[in-house]
């Protein structure tokens, strides 16, 4: 019998996962990560096509099956299983991924992976389908949000395969996707909470423009107490410095994508920020974020248009000004 809580879903037909075993480019050099193996369909055509396979799987029933389905047989000595939670536990050196999961656990996988050291040449997954729209996703594109950008910030994404409910057993509720996601190299000095705080902020009204959105007293004000704070931290010598960027981990990007309405669009305004009681503080840095946007001419974009280098170039022209998102 199979859990759902666990998200298992065989695959059963073995033309798909022959497709995917191809689609998936793997080398006879590789050794591949396959995360939650189940039964093992997967795992065998994997073990003959590349070097080795650690496969980890965190039902114990299914991690006896699958010893018992390669036990003296050739591909057994190739073949290593770590019984866990893949979230939870240290990876291992890989070249390739390629995997069948669980889907609720895409999001923070997807950043997990990406945040792997070495770099490894690919992954190869199945996500839901509509994940994988939005993992793909690009400027313009309905299903354009942050899941989007920020996984295009770390990975080229490719869409590969649509894959039917009726290819796994028993059948999930939704259609599925298989993806490739290939790892950038070394990006530069990023500072993730930086970039995930801009990100944020520009995606909690997508369809709006970036000048009515940073208008917004909430947001004025959020931007204006680290303004403040950043000015104090630095009259007593105590700033962060530079190099600390370099250390933050993108793994914190993953820990917020598991619902996939979160940036549905659907929130009020705030009301705009008004000069009352002449409070001069406040009117000179609504001032100085809306010279930042104008020198980049972003007050009337919208973020659902804006790639990836665009956030980027947005976030240095606010550094450049002292306006931090964190
Ligand atoms: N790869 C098999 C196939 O394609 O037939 C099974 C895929 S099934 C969708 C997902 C598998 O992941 C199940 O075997 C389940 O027990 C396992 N799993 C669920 N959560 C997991 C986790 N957090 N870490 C590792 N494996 C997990």
């Amino acid at each position: 019998s199979f859990h759902k809580s666990k998200g298992q879903h065989i695959l059963k037909n073995p033309l798909l996962v022959d497709s995917i075993v191809q689609k998936a480019g793997i080398k006879t050099t590789d050794v591949i990560l396959e995360i939650g193996p189940g039964t093992g369909n997967l795992t065998k055509k994997l073990l003959e096509a590349g070097k080795s396979v650690i496969a980890v799987e965190i039902d114990p029933r299914m991690v006896l099956e699958l010893h018992r389905r390669f036990q003296g047989t050739p591909l057994s000595n190739r073949l290593k299983v770590i019984q866990g939670d893949v979230l939870k536990c240290d990876l291992p050196y890989f070249d390739i991924c390629v995997a069948n999961i669980p889907y609720q656990i895409s999001s923070p996988l997807t950043f997990k992976l990406l945040a792997h050291r070495p770099l490894f040449r690919a992954a190869v997954i199945m996500f839901q389908r509509e994940f994988a729209m939005r993992l793909v996703a690009q400027p313009g594109d309905t299903l354009y949000c942050r899941l989007s950008v920020n996984t295009q910030l770390l990975a080229r994404v490719s869409h590969l395969l649509k894959v039917g409910k009726n290819n796994f057993r028993p059948p999930p509720k939704v259609d599925s996707s298989v993806v490739r996601i290939e790892p950038r190299g070394p990006l530069g000095p990023v500072n993730f909470k930086e970039w995930d705080g801009l990100v944020r902020i520009c995606f909690n009204r997508k369809n709006k423009t970036i000048g009515s959105i940073f208008r917004q007293k909430s947001v004025l004000s959020l931007l204006e107490k680290n303004y403040r704070t950043l000015q104090a931290l630095q009259l007593s010598e105590k700033g962060p410095s530079d190099d600390m960027e370099m250390t933050l981990d993108v793994s914190a990007l993953g820990e917020t994508f598991g619902d996939l309405s979160m940036d549905a669009d659907d929130g009020k305004d705030d009301d705009e920020m008004e000069l009352d009681d002449g409070d001069a503080k406040r009117a000179d840095f609504k001032e100085k974020v809306l010279s930042v946007l104008k020198e980049g001419k972003y007050e009337d974009k919208r973020s659902s248009k804006l790639a990836q280098a665009d956030f980027m170039h947005l976030l240095s022209l606010f550094n450049k000004a002292g306006i931090h998102f964190s």
